[in-house]
């Protein structure tokens, strides 16, 4: 399967996942239809599935445009069907579909809003988590509690470390600068750091991610360490409240 990232207005990412044997193509968020459709014409692409992760104008503005152009078939979370564009497939947490020969598993992450889902299709080697898990962040809770945003984390951390984590946004230079403050000395979050800044300097995005760059970096996914409760005065601390302050520490960041 290929998997191709498609920067979408200021700072947000659609995805393509085509399947190669069958030909069968999803975008993964529709922030605006031009970039979607000038990268599957360019590549002579047929869109026949459309997976939208949570109901936010910026990933969902450009569906209605690409249903009608391309008699795609929308999928979304059933909680959330009531705000987003008309779904014809209406899935809930630990549901499977087919896109091609490739099963896509949906995974509920609330927390950055609660109906949020990621899909993760294991014969891609891919999650999409939008505004869930992010490259060195996660999404602002608008609408979850802390403690759901931890559960849709600890749900995608257990996925295979090889897994890219396609993410919704270029937030990572920002949540790189953040991350530092909570963890100065990690080598492996010094050196990424470095990097992102270089893909940054070249206009390259720093999106897909792996999972274990996640695990190794992202002060969100670390939070139930000793060391990084150590760090933030709060050693001995249940998980949940150790990631609920580096939240809020990121929102007055
Ligand atoms: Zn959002
Ligand atoms: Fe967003």
């Amino acid at each position: 399967m290929e998997i191709v990232t498609v920067p979408c207005l200021a700072d947000n990412y659609a995805f393509l996942v085509h399947d190669t044997a069958t030909g069968a193509t999803a975008v993964i968020d529709v922030p605006d239809e031009t970039p979607v459709e000038a990268e599957l014409s360019r590549r002579g692409w047929n869109l026949t599935d459309i997976l939208i992760t949570h109901h936010h104008a910026d990933h969902i503005d450009g569906v209605e445009a690409l249903r009608q152009a391309a008699v795609a078939q929308v999928t979304g979370a059933r909680a959330d069907a009531h705000r987003l564009p008309r779904l014809d497939r209406a899935v809930a947490g630990g549901d499977s579909f087919r896109l091609g020969q490739a099963e896509v598993r949906v995974i509920e992450v609330p927390g950055h809003t609660v109906g949020h889902v990621a899909y993760h299709i294991p014969a891609a080697n891919a999650v999409f988590t939008a505004d869930s898990l992010m490259a060195l962040g996660c999404g602002r809770l608008f609408e979850g509690t802390p403690a759901q945003m931890w559960e849709s984390l600890c749900r995608l951390a257990a996925l295979p470390p090889g897994t890219l984590v396609c993410s919704g946004h270029e937030y990572t230079s920002a949540n790189a600068r953040f991350a530092l403050t909570i963890e100065p000395a990690n080598p492996d979050l010094a050196a990424r750091a470095e990097r992102v800044a270089a893909a940054r300097r070249e206009g390259r995005p720093t999106v897909p991610s792996t999972l274990a760059e996640e695990l190794a970096t992202n002060p969100f996914l670390r939070a139930g360490l000793p060391s990084v409760k150590a760090a933030l005065g709060m050693a001995g601390a249940p998980d949940v409240e150790v990631f609920a302050e580096i939240r809020r520490r990121k929102d007055r960041f």
